[in-house]
């Protein structure tokens, strides 16, 4: 069932059941008003005749100063003939508590008779056909005699009133609900709007369409559900894009190791085939020999760069503080006078956090590259600076340059801008990957700047100190 047909439905049940028993309890409370009502009339009633009899009983003329049992009759026949036209009965009965006189159409049992005692007026409501009536029963005391007295007094109206009120009520209630149902059910389809553009939204999602979004269409508790709601979807489709960017990325990069796998192992096998069928002079056999070799020194190398990345990937950085002499002094070893390019350091002394083998690796990396970008000497300056946000280095070449598409995606694994020029100069297109991972894992990234023709500068940061621990929720925003 719908929740709007639930939220609907209980409102009617609810509303019924306090309906039900307002009106039972409204018309109730009225029927007793009438009732206590007519109890006091039956009460006067009773004292009337009571009195009337005793006034009546004094005037007889009695022989004996007795008041016969004829007399008693004849008086009730009187008290009788004057309450005509009345709903009022009477009935009359001596010390043994036989009867005397009784009204037509007054009830015969003695129950009520039975049980007046002295100076105690007694009632009861009696239904002896289709009317009710309200039966009172007195003592009276005429000359020198003890009589009963008993009244019936018609409440039939009282009666059809309450079920008339009750008939009311219920096609009052009907009414009311019928129109209440119908109001209902437009607030409860507008209140339950909000679940139904959620609902909306989620199939959505389900059929892969990450950017739908709820509409908002109220500031309450549903529309924060809303808004929680489309933060999370926002949050999914996020992970999601990255997902898929994660496996394409997977795809790309085994398709690039395969393919760079294939062309050195290709002609691996022919040189080796050449060998193997045929006898060679001395010079092909060497060029043979050689050529497999440098193929297999460059498998080799490429399997090492690769290990290194999947190994700092994993790994965890055993970092410390270092004097930035020890990189720089390393550089300048590496890179002396002798080199075919003119190496310029300028640098501000410095300590920084981080472990110096990798931070070692980054910078050969990279001096590497803009060797092989610059013809010979052409000037390669490594720089080193104190900045706010941590210690500044660059490399920085005159050399090919890198076009603004290229340095997209220079850092992804195999990727190289010149193939084979790579290739004659060992490259595997894994080095701007490695030393991307390496600054990863100190909390950086490489910030390459280059214009075709002009050169390129090769840039990253590393913090002074160890960064202090991202507070998880704060990780999660
Ligand atoms: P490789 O090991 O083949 O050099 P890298 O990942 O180090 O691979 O570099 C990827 C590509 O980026 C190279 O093919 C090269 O063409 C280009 N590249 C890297 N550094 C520079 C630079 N300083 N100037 C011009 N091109 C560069």
């Amino acid at each position: 069932m719908k929740f709007s047909y639930k939220i609907l439905l209980s409102c009617i049940i609810t509303m019924a059941v306090a309906l039900g028993i307002g009106g039972y309890l409204f018309v109730n409370d009225v029927f007793e008003a009438s009732m206590e009502r007519e109890m006091e009339q039956a009460a006067d009633d009773s004292n009337i005749l009571q009195f009337a009899f005793e006034t009546a009983a004094l005037n007889i003329p009695a022989k004996y100063d007795l008041l016969q049992n004829s007399a008693v009759k004849e008086i009730g026949a009187n008290l009788e003939k004057r309450g005509q036209g009345t709903t009022r009965f009477l009935r009359l009965s001596d010390e043994n508590r036989e009867i005397l006189y009784s009204s037509e159409g007054f009830v015969e049992d003695k129950d009520l008779l039975a049980s007046i005692e002295k100076q105690t007026r007694v009632y009861r409501v009696i239904h002896p056909d289709e009317h009710y009536y309200i039966q009172t029963g007195t003592e009276i005391t005429a000359l020198d005699r003890t009589l009963y007295l008993e009244t019936m007094r018609d409440v039939t109206a009282v009666y059809k009133e309450r079920t008339r009120g009750f008939l009311v009520y219920r096609n009052l209630m009907l009414l009311i609900l019928v129109v209440s149902s119908v109001i209902m059910f437009f607030i409860s389809t507008w209140l339950t709007r909000p679940i139904r553009l959620l609902t909306k939204a989620a199939k959505n999602m389900t059929d892969g369409d990450y950017s739908y979004r709820a509409e908002q269409v109220s500031r309450d508790e549903m529309g924060q559900l809303t808004q929680d709601f489309n933060h999370m979807a926002g949050v999914l489709e996020k992970n999601i894009h990255d997902l898929e960017a994660e496996v394409q990325a997977r795809e790309d990069f085994i398709a690039a190791f395969s393919h760079e796998l294939k062309t050195p192992l290709t002609a691996v096998i022919g040189y080796a085939d050449l060998l193997r069928s045929r006898k060679l002079d001395d010079e092909k056999h060497f060029l043979s020999a050689n050529y497999i070799y440098t193929e297999g020194k460059r498998l080799e190398a490429m399997s090492l760069r690769l290990l290194d990345i999947i190994v700092t990937k994993r790994g965890e950085l055993t970092a410390q503080e270092i004097d930035v002499e020890v990189l720089f002094g390393y550089l300048k070893d590496m890179y002396g006078e002798q080199h075919k390019n003119p190496f310029v350091f300028q640098y501000e002394p410095g300590r920084i956090y981080g472990e110096a083998d990798l931070l070692k690796s980054v910078l050969l990396n990279l001096a590497d590259n803009a060797c092989k970008a610059s013809e010979p000497d052409q000037p390669i300056e490594i720089l080193g600076e104190k900045r706010k946000e941590g210690y500044f280095f660059a490399v920085q070449d005159e050399g090919v340059g890198i076009s603004e598409e290229d340095c997209q995606r220079i850092t992804e694994a195999f990727y190289m801008v010149d193939k084979s020029r790579s290739r004659s100069r060992n490259g595997a297109g894994l080095g701007l990957a490695l030393c991307s991972e390496i600054l990863k894992l100190h909390g950086s990234a490489l910030e390459i700047t280059s214009t075709l023709g002009e050169g390129s500068t090769f840039a990253f940061v590393i913090p002074y100190k160890r960064q202090p621990a991202v507070p998880e929720e704060e990780a999660v925003m």
